[in-house]
């Protein structure tokens, strides 16, 4: 059973039932669409990317249900999906991740999910309508994409971008560069040092006291998982993400494993990987692997990954490719302009490729999947 048809979820299952023919694959989702999670920015800037559903992508041999996964009890290998207890064998956790919004921050929107992203374009047109100003709060890639995406689509709209340090603080001098002149050409205000305290009506409130008008906030200061594995009895990290060992499985229930956001993955120097598809499409893989090797008597191959480089789009028609080590550390290499949109374009098609039913599901995994 795979509780998840994102990304990892999908992949995992479908590579499963690749490799195992014969088994009885359950993917499980809470809807009955493919979310391209990687496009929400533009969702939310009121583009309509165009809608997938799981039933069109999941191979022969992997059953879907769609509902909500409400409970996991993982001593009695059960899951309550609605009214429903399913028993399963093998279990591959793959709930990714949500907006983490403070309290003091309620009002504010998010585009880290497909719901919420859809309730901001609405929102954020009617502001650009009448000129109005947005807040980004959070100088991450995801804010970066998320401002440089509105103001690229609503030139009406005033966009100022709230970040306690430099957007995009970890890239490199010519990364940080280019941002920056794409911010200026699309008009979007920066605000550094902004330590953001209240979301208001009409305002954000930083720490200092400072009121900075805005109409209408986007939160975008990173994911968290849900609360269900912490909640079931499964072995979590301080951040609820289950703990699992070199191959993807539960450090404390083995018959279990976690992939995507979802899972305290390492890389092979006990390296912490970050939230993304670039890392959580190689998890899948490699879990899946693990499963189909140890259900036949075979060894399990622990995840080898590196990073390559972190691709951000800035707008439609610019973008950032930045070079990193095998650790993620920016190298000074950059791409930028147009190419680059172009390039991130094609790794976001990539990302959606492989999930398709006809994906490259026979094919060595992959050590590494670009940003
Ligand atoms: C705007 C934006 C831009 C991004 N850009 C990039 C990028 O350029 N590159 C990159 O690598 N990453 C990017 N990311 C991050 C990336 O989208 C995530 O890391 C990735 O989607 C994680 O994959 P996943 O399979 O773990 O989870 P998800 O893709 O989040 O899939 C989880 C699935 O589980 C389902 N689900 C959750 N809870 C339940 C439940 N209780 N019951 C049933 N179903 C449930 C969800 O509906 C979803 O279908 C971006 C994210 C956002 C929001």
């Amino acid at each position: 059973m795979v509780l998840g048809g994102g990304y990892s979820g999908l992949i995992a299952a479908n590579r499963i039932a690749r490799r195992l023919s014969g088994a009885d694959v359950m993917l499980v989702n809470e809807r009955p669409r493919f979310v391209e999670r990687v496009r929400l920015h533009q969702v939310a800037a009121g583009q309509r990317p165009v809608e997938h559903l799981l039933a069109d992508r999941v191979r022969p041999g992997v059953r879907l249900s769609i509902g909500r996964v409400t409970a996991l009890d993982p001593d009695r290998r059960e899951v309550r999906v609605g009214d429903d207890a399913l028993g399963y064998d093998t279990l591959v956790y793959a709930l990714g991740s949500g907006a983490v919004v403070p309290e003091s921050a309620a009002g504010a929107l998010t585009a880290a999910g497909a719901e919420s992203a859809e309730e901001a374009s609405k929102r954020i047109a009617d502001l650009a309508a009448e000129n109005g100003v947005l807040a980004v709060v959070g100088g991450g890639l995801t804010g970066i994409e998320t401002a440089a995406e509105l103001a690229e689509s609503h030139p009406g709209l005033r966009v100022r971008m709230l970040t306690s340090g430099e957007p995009g603080g970890f890239l490199s001098p010519r990364g940080k560069a280019h941002v920056r002149r794409v911010f200026d050409r699309l008009g979007v205000e920066v605000l550094t040092d902004a330590d953001v305290e209240e979301v208001r009506e009409d305002a954000v409130v930083l720490r200092d006291g400072r009121a900075v008008g805005a109409a209408l906030t986007v939160w975008s200061t990173g994911f968290a998982v849900p609360a269900l594995a912490g909640r079931s009895g499964l072995a979590v990290d301080a951040h609820g993400r289950i703990r699992v060992d070199a191959t993807l499985r539960s450090l404390s229930h083995p018959e279990v494993y976690a992939v995507g956001d979802s899972a305290a993955a390492t890389r092979q120097n006990g390296r912490e990987l970050r939230m993304a598809c670039a890392t959580g499409i190689p998890a899948a893989y490699c879990a899946a692997d693990a499963i189909a090797a140890r259900l036949t008597g075979r060894e399990a191959r622990p995840l080898r990954f590196r990073y390559v480089n972190q691709c951000v789009s800035l707008g439609r028609r610019d973008g950032l490719v930045q070079y990193v080590d095998a650790d993620d550390n920016p190298h000074r290499t950059v791409l930028t302009g147009r190419l680059a949109a172009r390039y991130k374009e094609a790794i976001v098609r990539g990302a959606l490729f492989v999930t398709a039913k006809s994906g490259p599901y026979s094919l060595a995994r992959p050590r590494s999947v670009l940003r």
